[in-house]
């Protein structure tokens, strides 16, 4: 899947997740940084691909880009596995409390919306004909379903055309069915 894809679907789940698993509380900042957070842990699986806009970001990008080829020469290893799912949770653990003001921020509502992000990742990574491997070191790749050949290509039209569209529809209508939840998420920020 494309960043953007990966980005929209990680983003759906969120909005999704938050009416059904409803916080206690919720303020402006945590809200912001939530997305933000969400947006990052969309984004932290590929961070084994060179060409991942993060690596474009540095400073000298192209040429941590090349290095990084070198290390990671395949895409998709430790960073679509469980493992490494759970290796960048104890580090954002260990990362955000030190990053927000946890005086304003709910740290935990931070990291839990990051995962949402990376475990939608891996999900989304699932239904492309490459698969993930999901108990890596171990070169087994996983998909849904699991004929690869009934998979989607990453970038094709079923992709642009169908995938993306579709979970903007999806996420729209579950919104509106779920509107109640909403409304209390709004007024929760507002208290
Ligand atoms: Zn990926």
């Amino acid at each position: 899947m494309t960043g953007k894809t990966h980005q929209i679907i990680g983003f759906a789940s969120l909005v999704i997740g938050a009416a059904v698993f409803m916080p206690d509380s919720l303020n402006a900042y945590t809200l912001t940084a939530c997305i933000l957070g969400n947006s990052i842990g969309s984004f932290t699986p590929d961070l084994d691909d060179a060409g991942n806009r993060l690596w474009d970001m540095l400073p000298a990008g192209n040429f941590v880009g090349r290095f990084a080829r070198k290390i990671f020469y395949r895409h998709r290893t430790i960073t679509h596995s469980i493992l490494g799912g759970f290796l960048f949770y104890k580090g954002y653990l260990w990362l955000i409390p030190r990053m927000v003001n946890p005086a304003y921020v709910d740290t935990h509502l931070v990291i839990i919306s990051i995962m949402t992000g990376y475990i939608a990742h891996l999900a989304a990574d699932m239904l492309t004909i490459d698969g993930v491997p999901l108990l890596f070191p171990f070169k087994w790749y996983f998909g849904i379903p699991p004929i690869s050949f009934l998979r989607i290509r990453t970038g094709s039209w079923v992709e642009t055309f169908l995938v993306f569209p579709g979970v903007i529809i999806a996420t729209a209508a579950f919104i509106v069915s779920h509107y109640s939840s909403y409304i209390e998420l709004i007024q929760l920020i507002r208290s």
